[in-house]
């Protein structure tokens, strides 16, 4: 390995003493890092002091933009009146409460009715972990402990921690880690620009999804299968949008074999698709649900999981038969971000986020297909509300991607930074968009502009390298 650079500059620093996450950590040693110093709006600075649009939010994260001032002094308050306190053996403190309640009063409608009850935890995969051992003590407290299998998708992203990463379906998280875990099994990514036949409709589509499910949960044994996760769109997957009528289809299947349904909302979540939920998006009704990133805008770490009334029936009712719910985080709930969340939800409601997804987001989407679609390079352009996605193609009358080893998109991403953007390739070339969600209509003609000339430059390029 070379040696890192010497000198005393950020980049340098970093080389020498930050193992990154998810990253070339090889190629880092030369390459270095991008160094961001601050932020405003939906822009953010390096220390070069070059601007960039954020098109994704940091991680899908960052909705009310970087630097909103209303959520530092939500944090100081918390923090001068009670900096820390914790959850464990029935301790509760007023942030933790109020936010509750907020989620609540904001959920979608569940299966079988209301969501109940709210856990907090830190991140989107120690969410979804929870929701795991939720769902596997409900099925001990259900007396039927063989039902446990938990099935994802090809493409779905729910995170990292060892249960988490074992019900994502995408290699990179999987081969070299040893996951998934036995009894983490996935069923097909509802990809109908990749996998739906010539002529079939959206609607046959998702009706041959729900019959794959179908067919695999009869394989593995209905009685072994205990849940499903779902994203409503698949976020880093590459922004899969699902065929009409697909959740719907898939939940007749679940509800007959008595599966719970997950819905992982940490993008979808307060507005991203022009509803408050992705769930109401594509009416799913699901019996956990699990948020995070926009749920604080992602100034302090925080994340939810919401259970019907019952899952939270079998955590609380058996407890005294089958052992207390011994599950809970140092930081679940800590007051500081909970404080902070309660103030982004408020802002949420006052600045109508959903009107103005809706409005600006109507604008977005049909600019990135008026610019985009017949793109030389563009297979597929696709998205609802504030996410969408550009997905880079070598034929696009075949439909094939380029060669991964090309690194086509990783290629724009580096261009895209020159012109003063900061984009996100995901698996199959797809360049993904999540904006801050306070993002105008003005923001999103430069961020489109900037990202056109970045095409137009990779294009170039890759005719270049055709002719040498
Ligand atoms: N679920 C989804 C849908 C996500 O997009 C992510 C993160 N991008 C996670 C879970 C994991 O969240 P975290 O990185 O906070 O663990």
């Amino acid at each position: 390995m070379t040696p890192p650079p010497m000198g005393n500059s950020a980049a340098a620093r970093d080389i020498a003493s930050v193992l990154h996450p998810y990253t070339d950590l090889k190629a880092h040693q030369e390459t270095g890092p991008l160094v961001i110093t601050r932020g405003k709006g939906v822009r953010v600075y390096d220390d070069q002091g070059k601007e960039y649009i954020e098109t994704v939010a940091g991680l899908w994260c960052a909705a009310l933009g970087f630097d909103n001032e209303r959520l530092v002094q939500a944090a100081v308050r918390q923090m001068r009146a009670l900096p820390f306190y914790h959850g464990f053996t029935g301790r509760s403190h007023e942030p933790m409460i109020q936010l509750a309640e907020m989620l609540l009063e904001r959920a979608p409608a569940a299966h079988g009715g209301r969501m109940s009850k709210v856990f907090f935890a830190n991140s989107g995969s120690e969410a979804n972990d929870t929701a795991i051992k939720m769902i596997w003590y409900a099925n001990n407290a259900w007396g039927r402990p063989q039902k446990k299998k938990i099935i994802g998708r090809v493409r779905g992203y729910h995170g990292i921690t060892i249960a988490a990463a074992s019900v994502t379906g995408q290699a990179a998280n999987h081969k070299a880690f040893d996951v998934p875990l036995p009894g983490f099994i996935h069923t097909m990514c509802p990809t109908y620009y990749h996998a739906g036949l010539p002529g079939e409709t959206e609607e046959a589509f998702s009706a041959r999804c729900a019959e794959e499910l179908e067919k695999l949960i009869l394989a593995e044994g209905p009685e072994t299968i205990a849940a499903m996760f779902a994203e409503p769109i698949q976020g880093a997957g590459g922004v899969v949008v699902p065929p009409r009528g697909y959740f719907p289809a898939i939940q007749k299947v679940l509800r007959k074999y008595d599966i719970l349904l997950v819905a992982d909302e940490v993008i979808c979540g307060f507005g991203r698709t022009g509803n408050y939920w992705g769930s109401q998006t594509y009416d799913i009704e699901p019996d956990i649900l699990v948020c995070a990133k926009a749920l604080s805008s992602s100034y302090l770490p925080i994340s939810a999981v919401m259970v019907n009334e019952r899952v939270f029936e079998a955590l609380a009712t058996k407890s005294h038969e089958i052992g207390t719910f011994g599950h809970g985080f140092t930081y679940s709930g800590h007051p500081v971000p909970a404080a902070v969340a309660i103030e982004t939800l408020k802002i949420y409601d006052e600045i109508d986020i959903v009107g103005h997804v809706r409005e600006v987001g109507a604008h977005f989407q049909a600019e990135l297909r008026r610019r985009f679609h017949e793109h030389p390079l563009v297979g597929e352009v696709r998205g609802i509300g504030l996410i969408g996605a550009v997905e880079l193609v070598e034929d696009r009358e075949a439909r094939r991607n380029f060669d991964p080893a090309r690194k086509v998109g990783a290629k724009l991403v580096k261009i895209a930074e020159a012109h003063g953007l900061i984009c996100r390739a995901m698996v199959l070339d797809s360049i993904g968009f999540s904006p801050p969600l306070i993002i105008t209509k003005p923001e999103i003609d430069e961020m489109l502009d900037r990202f056109g000339r970045a095409l137009d430059e990779l294009a170039v390029q890759i005719r270049r390298e055709r002719i040498a």
